[in-house]
């Protein structure tokens, strides 16, 4: 538990050139611009690259990260700390049905841990999740909404949220669920995780196209220095 201490904390998971805000004309669900999507994302406490593009334009800034860190294993990752601390967990986001599914596989694995509520990432007003958060009194929320949806939720909400940390994880709910699969260990780990997401939802298409672009915005700002 030595990498963060439970404060009030925004964390993101950034999965590079599908959500990144590299691309001029990249306007996130059309509600922000780029700028603001870059603010609210550096205002997380921690940021961590969830995509093979990110790793990619971070080497060639030569700012290298050390690797991916798919949201999915982060998340799973934290179950066995937040059992045994007895910390509250609440599952927000993806389709009516999956939350639960989710929670089930997540107790089946730790029985032992507290999920205090869950409700899916279909809400007409944030009013509604805030205070169902609150009134399950979580300590942590996984914030299942999609980028830019989740990022943008956390950052409006902090002062409103009575909890200690809000992770945005993207679809890590259907994939705990099962109703999503994850690529292949070695599609993973040929960093082709990104290809397998693509031929199994071809609508990804428009998003990825961008990785071409992120990948030479990143080379010009290289040579600019
Ligand atoms: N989602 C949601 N509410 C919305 C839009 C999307 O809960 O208004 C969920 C969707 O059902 C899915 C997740 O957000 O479970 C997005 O998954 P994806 O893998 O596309 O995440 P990303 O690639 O954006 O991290």
């Amino acid at each position: 538990m030595a990498w963060f201490s439970w404060g009030k904390y925004g964390m993101s998971i950034l999965r590079g050139c599908n959500d990144d805000d590299a691309v001029d004309e990249y306007v996130p669900g059309g509600t922000i611009t780029k700028a603001q999507f870059r603010a609210v994302l550096n205002a997380a406490a921690l940021v961590l690259p969830d995509g093979a593009g990110v790793v990619l334009g971070a080497k060639i800034l030569k700012t290298p990260l050390k690797q991916k860190v798919a949201g999915i294993e982060f998340a799973q990752n934290l179950l066995p700390i937040l059992e045994e601390t007895g910390k509250r967990l609440f599952l927000l986001g993806s389709k009516p049905g999956i939350a639960e599914a989710a929670a089930e596989k997540m107790l089946q694995k730790h029985p032992k841990l507290c999920i205090c509520g869950t409700m899916d990432g279909y809400f007409k007003e944030d009013s509604e999740a805030v205070r169902r958060i609150n009134e399950a009194q979580a300590d942590v929320v996984y914030v299942c909404l999609g980028a830019p949806k989740q990022e943008n939720f956390m950052h409006a909400h902090t002062a409103d949220l009575k909890v200690k940390l809000m992770i945005g994880l993207g679809g890590t709910l259907d994939g705990i669920a099962g109703t999503v699969k994850r690529a292949p260990r070695w599609m993973i780990r040929l960093q082709l995780e990104w290809l397998y997401r693509l031929i199994k939802e071809p609508r990804r298409l428009g998003r990825m196209m961008r990785l071409p672009k992120f990948v030479f915005a990143a080379i010009k700002m290289r040579m600019k220095g």
